[in-house]
């Protein structure tokens, strides 16, 4: 007979660029995993698609699991679930929680993706032994979630983590967030390209000024600067800077002991982390701070699921059905 796999959990990563579902067990063990592009549909088309794709890996893993975690994009009602993300423009105040349990039959939870990321690599990645984590997601945007005690902190709105809209400089371009100065602006994909484009306006010399405006990314930018250009030198020097601003106060506040950082710029290694080490040590002068360790992310591929249904684990797993906080 074969046995059963205890709490297995479903996650669901739903993503602009990208969907993935699995089936996890308590160890992190991905017992599924399926991913697609996230195709044009518009709201209930896309939330079929999602369903399939939930269903299939279900099938795939051969066992039924327990409940399931959502990491989607904000904004969104939480832990109502009701999602407007940004990346989806077609989904304004969609109920995915509801929808889901409703067609699933199962208990969910739905958060934001970059707060799923910093769970999983805090339960089964990077983050594991951490106290208190910061896990940070460094993509065509920057987003975060913080770990505290196996648990995460979700403020008063559900919205605490958002390290990609702590303020780096007093001026600069505006974010669209509609604050100066954000760190999206610095060390984002899209901010470092739209901080290139607006080098190359001022009339800043760049073998960047070769492509076309649209085809100016973080990894084109990492091949200018791999290849001496010191407008895209720059630009990454100052990603890094940003980053290490940005975590030494989020540090200070919150006397972290592990930054995890993940998402497609971890990409740049010793581009990206050599300076942020050089700059941490200048910005973190406290006791409590000097010893941080910042490292990248573990899981891979799978991180937006895995992470995803570390939520439902920790949401609904046996060790904490006694104290959901909603
Ligand atoms: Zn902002």
């Amino acid at each position: 007979m074969t046995q059963q796999p205890e709490n297995l959990t479903l996650g669901i990563d739903i993503g602009g660029t990208k969907l993935a579902t699995g089936v996890i067990d308590a160890t992190g063990r991905l017992h599924s995993y399926l991913v697609i592009p996230t195709p044009p549909s518009d709201a209930h088309g896309l939330f079929d698609i999602i369903l399939d794709l939930a269903r299939r890996a279900i099938a795939e893993s051969g066992a039924q699991p327990t409940a399931a975690g959502v990491g989607c994009g904000g904004p969104m009602e939480y832990p109502a679930g009701n999602v407007s993300p940004l990346h989806i423009p077609v989904w304004q105040g969609f109920p995915l929680r509801s929808r889901l349990q409703e067609t699933l039959g199962l208990p969910v939870i739905v958060d934001n993706d970059a707060k799923a990321f910093a769970l999983g690599e805090a339960l089964f990645g990077a983050g594991q032994g951490a106290k208190c984590l910061l896990g940070m997601v460094v993509s065509t945007g920057v987003g975060g979630g913080i770990v505290a005690g196996g648990r995460l902190w979700h403020g008063a709105t559900g919205n605490a983590g958002h390290i990609g809209h702590i303020v780096v400089a007093s001026e600069g371009e505006q974010c669209d967030c509609g604050a100066i100065g954000c760190l999206t602006c610095f060390a984002s994909g899209t901010g470092m390209a739209e901080r290139a484009r607006h080098a190359l306006v001022r009339g800043v010399e760049s073998r960047l000024a070769a492509r076309p405006p649209a085809g100016i990314t973080a990894r084109v930018i990492l091949e200018a600067a791999n290849g001496g250009d010191i407008l895209a030198q720059q630009l990454w020097r100052e990603a890094s800077q940003s980053l290490a601003i940005a975590i030494a106060g989020a540090a200070s506040l919150l006397d972290l002991d592990r930054v995890v950082i993940g998402g497609g710029l971890i990409q740049a290694g010793d581009f990206l982390f050599g300076p942020l080490r050089h700059a941490w040590s200048k910005y973190a002068r406290l006791s409590f701070t000097r010893d941080l360790q910042i490292v990248p992310a573990a899981l891979g591929q799978g991180s937006g699921v895995i992470g995803a249904a570390a939520l439902a684990l920790t949401e609904f797993g046996p060790d904490r059905r006694d104290d959901l906080h909603k």
